[in-house]
């Protein structure tokens, strides 16, 4: 599992953060970090909740 993120509605909010901290996070001028790479299977189902949970629908599995 690859995800995206739609950069045009993401707000930045820190959502995803609590889903899933080691894959996402807030840089120091506040905009999403995403780990590059291929999810780590122990954090598929953590990401998947953040899929959901984004209240943009900003997140996206990219495969
Ligand atoms: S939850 Fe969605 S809108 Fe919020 S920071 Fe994450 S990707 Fe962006």
């Amino acid at each position: 599992m690859e995800i995206g993120v739609d950069r045009s509605l993401c707000e930045a909010n820190a959502v995803c953060l609590g889903f899933a901290p080691d894959i996402f996070d807030l840089d120091d001028d506040e905009e999403l970090v995403v780990r590059p790479g291929p999810v780590p299977g122990d954090q598929a189902e953590r990401v998947s909740g953040a899929v959901r949970g984004c209240p943009k629908n900003a997140l996206f599995i990219v495969s």
